[in-house]
């Protein structure tokens, strides 16, 4: 019996003209992503994405894993394939569905015939199935309204596909069909997860992170490598810009007042990130700040340090609380390696009594104190970039 994977397609079934676009960039991306798990056809028929082996060295699990990160496929189930006869069809029911079962009592049948040529319509092969599965499985008891699993024959084209599986999937849209992002990268559990999640609405993503050598360290900066690798098995290779902030900072701590001085850097921090996507033409800018979760992230420090911005600012996690941010960190593989604890460029030299509803004005009267662009401008020539190949 052989066993391949089918993918359903997620919102771009909405998009009209454009369809076929997005299958065929899904189907080439799906390829690429698939090479190191063997040898796989991938074809996009009747809007399913099928992958199959091509010989026995194929590991199908890691391939099935590597599709469930595929951004704008929503459905992702390991199929058994049967001959277009109800014969075939209902041996490899009775040999493929049993291990699906494990634990179950109640089932249905679900039977959908794209081919409408085929002899028997969909609710006779539903009813032909159904009692192939009592067959095999004779504790089994049907139930239509509220069965515990749902047993699906899929008549097709070529083939004919029976599973049970339940559906995975990364949803959302192609990665690439909504522009590119500069994610603000830094080794926290937020920042990972709000890159994802812009990755999942379409966005290609760069990153930038800000470092403070040698108050932040050589495993500090690993480990935002390492974070920007993870997003990558999700959002596809990616650029890493790293800025030092080491200069801007003794300069800040010595020059102005101390409360100043998180809102003051995260300032700074904008303006670069301006300049990074300038230079590497992104059309925003992503940053994992949530509202009210820290002192800087208060609504009036937000306002001063969005006014820096000339990119829409995008924050996915705005209205979400930790939990839900980890319980996404934890899903996609970043939490781990978030939970390390290395220092990062914020936590150098934090202000005891931190402004959380600055006046703008005072704000920039502290930041008057120090050439703001001549800063900049010297930070900038400590950019690096490295680039993240994606493991998949
Ligand atoms: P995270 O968990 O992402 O580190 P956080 O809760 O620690 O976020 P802050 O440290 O206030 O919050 O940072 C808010 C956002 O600013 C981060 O989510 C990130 O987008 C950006 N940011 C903070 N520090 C850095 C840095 N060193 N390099 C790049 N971006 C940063
Ligand atoms: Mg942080």
């Amino acid at each position: 019996m052989k066993e391949i994977i089918l993918c359903k397609y997620g919102e771009i079934v909405l998009k009209g003209a454009n369809r076929g676009q997005f299958e065929s960039a899904l189907v080439k991306d799906m390829k690429y992503r698939l090479q190191s798990f063997g040898s796989f056809s991938v074809r996009n028929v009747q809007s399913t994405m099928t992958i199959e082996p091509l010989d026995d060295f194929c590991d199908l699990d890691g391939a099935f894993e590597a599709a469930c990160r595929v951004f704008g496929i929503s459905g992702v189930v390991r199929a058994a394939v049967a001959e277009k006869n109800m014969e075939s069809i209902l041996e490899t029911v009775k040999s493929y569905i049993p291990q699906f079962l494990v634990g179950k009592k109640t089932f249905k049948v679900e039977a959908k015939r794209s081919d409408k040529l085929f002899p028997l319509s969909s609710p006779e092969i539903s009813k032909l199935a159904g009692a192939a599965v009592l067959s095999a499985c004779p504790r089994m008891r049907v139930n239509v309204h509220d069965p515990e699993i749902t047993v699906r024959v899929e008549v097709r084209d070529r083939a004919a596909y029976v599973h049970a599986g339940q559906f995975k999937g990364a949803g959302g849209l192609p990665v690439g069909t909504n522009g590119k992002g500069l994610l603000l990268l830094s080794g926290g559990i937020d920042s990972p997860v709000a890159g994802w999640m812009m990755a999942k609405r379409g966005v290609r993503l760069e990153a930038l992170y800000f470092e403070s050598m040698p108050y932040t360290s050589e495993q500090a900066r690993q480990k935002v490598l390492d974070l920007a690798a993870l997003v990558a098995r999700w959002s596809g290779s990616m650029q890493l810009h790293i800025i030092s902030l080491t200069d801007i900072q003794e300069k800040l701590v010595k020059a102005c007042d101390e409360e100043y001085f998180t809102l003051l850097l995260r300032r700074y921090m904008m303006e670069l990130a301006n300049r990074v996507a300038e230079k590497f033409s992104c059309e925003a800018l992503i940053t994992g700040e949530s509202l009210g979760q820290v002192a800087s992230q208060t609504m009036q420090a937000l306002a001063v340090t969005n006014m820096m911005a000339r990119y829409p600012v995008f924050r996915p996690l705005i209205g979400m609380d930790k939990d839900e941010i980890v319980q996404i960190s934890r899903r996609i593989d970043t939490f781990e390696t978030s939970i390390l604890p290395f220092e990062d460029c914020c936590t150098v030299f934090t202000p005891r009594h931190p402004k959380t509803r600055p006046v703008p004005a005072r704000v920039e009267e502290q930041e008057a104190k120090l050439p703001f662009a001549e800063l900049c401008d010297a930070a900038m020539e400590t950019l690096q970039t490295f680039y993240i190949k994606a493991k998949f």
